[in-house]
């Protein structure tokens, strides 16, 4: 694997191999690649005689509803006791696509206080020392493609079947935008082709993804483009805020924002877009970035969170006009870096 110590490589194979109750976590509100990462593994994992679990914290959009081994995943939120177990007779927890345990929010305090052998395998910047065996590639496109290289790492590309290369597949083309970003390294391309080998559809895998959405997301977007959007062109930033109101009156479910963040990105001059959503009592922000203004920055520094350097999250305690009016504050400061950004 690029950029992976032999030693810790070694590492990990033999944590795989000696040990069998294996329990699989992604990260809290889980993405694409967090569960395609996951179920891919735990496919994997079953073809090598494991018994292996997937215990998500909390519901995930509908929208991935459709992979392949959905369906036998525990949700922390709903099955926590049935979750202990399994956590309680796990000879290894493998952490996929984070690295920090803030990033499991509930499950944290169990988590750390289990002392059984930890695996970590993510490709977000500044890993915490949250595992015993840590693979972190922070420019690799996703975890998935990552865990791609690591089946190929055991030799055993030709284990890579058609639910492992489905699962797999969503998560690189979930977290690169089907590659129009994270998406210009050639190892990318090397584990996209061991998973097209397999004979995937690509093309329905992707229509499984995107063309899922119900009717009233369609309005919803609409109306975040239509009267939820504010355009500040002396800082080449635009933003979305939806209320929870605004939710309501669209029949809100969980996914229906997702890559909502992303649409004043196509305005021409735009490098910095952000979204702001109203949930329980505070405002889930996400940042997205062009070139090389840091997202995660303002994420981390004004806004209790992190991230990549083009996409990050973070959340604020405050009413939804109090924080835009924090957000709009800080942009002064970064007039100079958001007038000039580089490639
Ligand atoms: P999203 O905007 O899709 O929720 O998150 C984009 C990226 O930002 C995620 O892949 C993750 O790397 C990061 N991120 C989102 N929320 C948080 C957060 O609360 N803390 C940290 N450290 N990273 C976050
Ligand atoms: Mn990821």
């Amino acid at each position: 694997m690029k950029n992976i110590a032999e030693n810790t490589l070694k590492e990990a194979h033999s944590l795989i191999q000696k040990n069998t109750n294996i329990v699989i976590i992604p990260h809290h509100n889980p993405d694409g690649d967090a569960l395609g990462a996951s179920f891919g593994l735990q496919h994997f994992l079953k073809k090598l005689h494991k018994n292996v679990k997937v215990i998500v914290p909390n519901d995930y959009p509908e929208f991935l509803h459709w992979l392949p081994g959905s369906h036998e995943a525990i949700i922390w939120f709903h099955q926590q006791k049935t979750a202990k177990n399994l956590l309680n007779q796990a000879e290894l927890i493998i952490y996929l696509d984070f690295n920090d345990l803030n990033r499991v929010e509930e499950m944290k305090e169990t988590l750390e206080k289990l002392n059984v052998s930890k695996l970590m395998i993510d490709h977000h910047p500044y890993p915490k020392n949250i595992a015993n065996c840590i693979i972190s590639n922070t420019i690799t496109s996703s975890t998935s493609e990552l865990i791609t290289s690591f089946i190929m790492s055991f030799g055993l590309e030709n284990y890579i079947d058609k639910n492992i290369a489905t699962c797999l597949l969503t998560g690189i083309i979930t977290d690169t935008g089907s590659f129009s970003y994270n998406s210009s390294q050639p190892e990318t391309y090397q584990a996209l082709s061991a998973l097209l080998k397999t004979g995937i559809d690509k093309d329905k895998i992707y229509d499984n993804v995107y063309n899922n959405y119900s009717f009233d997301r369609m309005k919803l977007m609409g109306y975040a483009l239509n009267q939820r959007m504010v355009h500040l062109p002396k800082y080449n930033t635009a933003y979305i805020y939806l209320t929870k109101d605004d939710l309501k009156n669209y029949n809100f479910r969980a996914g229906d924002s997702e890559s909502f963040v992303n649409l004043p990105l196509s305005i021409k001059n735009i490098v910095f877009a952000v979204f702001f959503m109203e949930k329980d009592d505070k405002i889930k922000i996400s940042f997205r970035s062009k070139f090389n203004f840091p997202a995660n920055k303002i994420a981390n520094e004004y806004f209790s969170g992190g991230g990549h350097l083009n996409a990050a999250g973070g959340h604020c305690n405050l009413s939804m006009q109090e924080t835009i009016t924090k957000f709009e504050s800080l942009l002064p400061n970064f007039k100079n870096e958001l007038n000039n950004v580089k490639a």
